[in-house]
């Protein structure tokens, strides 16, 4: 074990650049990749989705970096009892002033220890500070 790579697990799993991202819109290269690898995302429904990605490949290094300093937690872990299913975006929507953003979404995951499925809905506030979008909160 080196520092590399405790770094490298603390980043999570990758899918191939062609495949699927996990979020579902296009192949991972052109979509969550480049944000999971720091990009600024350019909409809170970017960053909502490399959030929801981040999640499925246990990047909670990502959740960590894209969380805004005030609400995020001391300890940010990804549950490895958990398994994503799928994400539906149903609204998302930016201020004229580009500082706020608001998505709506609902994922479906699995509780690998029991079986059962479940549906998070869920309306997010995102704040964007130095050209960087921030998850803030859900409401
Ligand atoms: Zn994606």
């Amino acid at each position: 074990m080196s520092f590399g790579a405790a770094a490298s697990a603390h980043r999570g799993r990758r899918p191939a650049p062609d495949a699927l991202c996990p979020c579902g819109r296009r192949a991972f290269a052109a979509c969550c990749g480049p944000v999971l690898d720091g990009v600024p995302a350019e909409t809170p429904e970017d960053l909502m989705r490399s959030r929801y990605t981040a999640f499925a490949l246990a990047d909670a290094r990502h959740l960590a970096d894209t969380w805004w300093p005030a609400t995020r937690p001391d300890d940010v872990s990804v549950d490895d009892g958990t398994s994503w299913l799928g994400l539906e975006v149903l609204r998302s929507e930016t201020t004229p002033d580009g500082r706020t953003g608001r998505v709506a979404f609902r994922a479906r995951w699995r509780d690998t220890a029991t079986g059962e499925s479940r549906l998070l809905e869920e309306d997010s506030r995102f704040l964007r500070r130095a050209g960087r979008w921030y998850y803030a909160d859900a409401l």
